[in-house]
């Protein structure tokens, strides 16, 4: 199926678009070069009516008021293009708390929700416990270099980043990979029951950005999602079919994990949203390596979202 939208755009109003010319005026140029139809920014927020449920300085300053000014930015009139404004907001699963409340879902031509952003830990999913093992073997291994108090030892060991840590990890390793998949499942299940999102999801449409891709899990992927049944995955599906809600196909979903997963989820009559997740404008192509996917789960034109299809 040729890709005609994308409604997973950042641009440089998310703090983690490092391209200060991701201007809406050129991705729009863009998209129209590429043969877009329509296309839907969805830059990272988190509603300020909504009590963080633990300190988040990704968030801080990504708000509701800051991310629409988006809206001023946008000409009134674009030829050829259809450009609707959404968001990409946060569903911690540690703590059942979505970040997007009714009234502010309001202002939301559509809304993608992550359920994936392990890599926040401690706000989105727990930490792998092996870490703070190896942090405080760290730091007592620092604080006994001269000069070295045990406090400033721990707080070096708190700021070490995951990947120096392996020389202290601990000999019997926590299963982070079977922890990570079991949170995965359980977030998406609790997500689908979720009060704030039931309060707009019939309203609203609603897809599930980046479906069981953890970020910054690498190669672990793979094997993670085979910890995931075809039944897991089944039981799943029809829920997010039933309520309407879809999920996006991206750039990185091409292997036989994927097909797997989306082939159940299109046997369960889930509708599909397609977007590139970019963040600078050499990312725009992208779009249409979602067409590998696609193609191979014969999806059409009637296997989207109503307000993708163009
Ligand atoms: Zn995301
Ligand atoms: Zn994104």
């Amino acid at each position: 199926m040729k890709a005609y939208h994308d409604v997973h755009i950042h641009n440089y109003l998310s703090s983690c678009s490092n391209d200060s010319g991701a201007t809406v005026e050129r991705y729009i140029e863009g998209a129209r070069q590429l043969g877009l139809k329509l296309m839907g920014f969805a830059n990272h927020t988190w509603d300020e009516s909504i009590p963080f449920p633990a300190p988040s300085g990704f968030y801080s300053r990504q708000s509701m008021a800051f991310q629409m000014q988006i809206k001023a930015q946008i000409p009134q009139d674009v030829p050829g293009i259809k450009v609707l404004v959404g968001a990409e907001t946060e569903y911690c699963g540690m703590y059942d708390v979505l970040g997007m409340g009714k009234e502010a879902a309001e202002q939301l031509d559509f809304l993608l929700i992550s359920h994936t952003h392990v890599h926040m830990r401690g706000f989105v999913m727990p930490a792998n416990p092996d870490f703070a093992v190896a942090r405080r073997a760290l730091a007592e291994r620092l604080s006994t270099a001269e000069g070295i108090t045990p406090e400033y030892a721990a707080l070096l060991a708190s700021k070490a980043p995951e990947d120096s840590l392996e020389p202290f990890m601990p000999a019997e390793r926590f299963d982070f990979v079977g922890f990570t998949a079991d949170f995965m499942v359980k977030s998406l299940r609790s997500l689908l029951e979720n009060e704030t999102l039931n309060s707009y999801a019939d309203r609203l449409p609603v897809s599930v950005a980046h479906p069981f891709q953890p970020v910054n899990f690498g190669k672990l992927r793979h094997a993670m999602l085979e910890r995931i049944s075809s039944n897991t995955f089944g039981e799943l599906f029809e829920t997010v079919a039933a309520r309407g809600i879809g999920l996006e196909i991206n750039p990185h979903t091409g292997n036989d994990d994927d097909f797997r997963m989306f082939s159940i989820a299109k046997e369960c009559g889930c509708k599909f949203t397609l977007g590139s997740d970019m963040h600078t404008r050499a990312e725009a192509p992208d779009i249409f390596k979602t067409e590998v996917l696609t193609a191979r789960l014969g999806l059409t034109e009637y296997d989207l979202m109503d307000f993708v299809r163009v």
